[in-house]
C-alpha cells in the first residue's frame, strides 16, 4: 500500500473539521463507523489530478467548494487529502456522519455513456488496472478497519450504490457498476479485508530487535542526510557556524535534519556562551 499525505488547504472541509464547525464532525471525530468505497466515473484522471483540483475553496461557478473525501486511490498510489477521521462530504447523505469516504479512480480508454453504462470497457486489456486498485483497496479498508475498529461486514464496510440502497446515500451506481466485470463485488472486497485483517494479527508483534533495527536505519538515515530543511536560510546557518554553535561531525556535515543527544545541546550551549 503506497499511502502519501498531501493534505488539502483550501478545501472548506478540511478548515470546518480543524474548527470543528459543529457536532457532526466532533463525533466523527471521536470515530467513525464505517467506510464508503466510491469510484470516480471519471475515466483516466489518476488520484494526484483530482486531489489538486478539489484543493480549492470555492468552484468556477463561485459558490463554496463542497466535495471531500479521505483519499483518492490509482494503481500507483493512495493520495490521502484530509486526515481519516475528518468528516467528509462524499455520499450526498446522512452517511456522511460516519462513514469514511473514499474515491477509486478509473483507468483511461472508455467512455460513460447513458448514466453508468461504461462504453467500449475491455475487462481484459483493464485487468492489471483493476487488480492494482482493487488490492490497494483492499489494504486501505482493512488499515482503516484496524485503526478504527470497524467490522468489515455489511453494511459498515459499503460501497455508493449500496449506501443508496441503505438510504444513506445518494442514487449512484458505484462501485458496483463496474467490479463485477472483473468479477469482483463488495461481497468478495469484505472477505479479502477480513482475511488481511485476520493474517495480520498472526504476525503483528514487532520483535525488540526487529525494532532496533528500524530505529537504526532511520536515525542512521537522518545522520545521512546533507540536506537543509527549505525554511533554513543559509545566512542563519552561517551565524550558527560563526558563533561556533554547530561544527559538525567528522567530515563536515552539518546533519541539519539530524537528531541531536542532550550532550550535543550542552555542547552547543556551551560553544556559544564561550563564544558570547
Ligand atoms: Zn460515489
Amino acid at each position: 500500500m503506497n499511502l502519501i499525505q498531501d493534505f488539502w488547504t483550501q478545501n472548506v472541509c478540511v478548515r470546518r473539521n480543524a474548527e470543528q464547525l459543529d457536532s457532526r464532525y466532533t463525533k466523527f471525530q471521536a470515530g467513525p463507523t464505517g467506510i464508503m468505497v466510491h469510484s470516480t466515473a471519471a475515466p483516466g484522471r489518476m488520484a494526484k489530478a483530482f486531489r489538486d483540483s478539489w484543493d480549492i475553496a470555492s468552484g468556477s461557478d463561485g459558490k463554496v467548494f463542497e466535495k471531500a473525501v479521505a483519499a483518492f486511490l490509482d494503481n500507483t498510489e493512495i493520495r490521502q487529502c484530509m486526515p481519516f477521521n475528518y468528516r467528509g462530504y462524499h455520499a450526498g447523505g446522512t452517511a456522511n456522519d460516519s462513514y469514511i469516504g473514499f474515491e477509486i479512480c478509473e483507468p483511461p480508454g472508455f467512455k460513460y455513456g447513458g448514466g453508468a453504462t461504461m462504453v467500449g470497457y475491455d475487462p481484459e486489456a483493464q485487468q492489471p488496472y483493476f487488480d492494482a486498485v482493487y488490492t490497494q483497496t483492499a489494504q486501505l479498508c482493512a488499515f482503516l478497519c484496524k485503526t478504527f475498529n470497524i467490522k468489515p461486514e455489511y453494511p459498515n464496510l459499503i460501497c455508493h450504490s449500496e449506501g443508496c440502497t441503505l438510504g444513506i446515500a445518494s442514487n449512484h451506481a458505484d462501485v458496483m457498476h463496474w467490479w463485477p466485470k472483473h468479477g469482483k463485488s463488495m461481497d468478495t472486497l469484505r472477505a479479502d479485508v477480513a482475511a488481511l485483517l485476520a493474517g495480520k494479527e498472526e504476525n503483528e508483534d514487532m520483535t525488540d530487535a526487529q525494532f532496533a533495527e528500524f530505529m537504526g536505519r532511520y536515525i542512521s538515515g537522518l545522520r545521512a542526510d546533507k540536506t537543509a530543511p527549505s525554511w533554513l536560510s543559509p545566512d542563519v546557518i552561517q551565524n550558527a557556524k560563526n558563533a561556533g554553535v554547530i561544527t559538525g561531525d567528522a567530515s563536515g556535515n552539518l546533519q541539519l535534519n539530524g537528531l541531536v543527544t542532550r550532550a550535543e545541546v550542552i555542547a552547543m550551549t556551551s560553544h556559544y556562551q564561550l563564544k558570547g
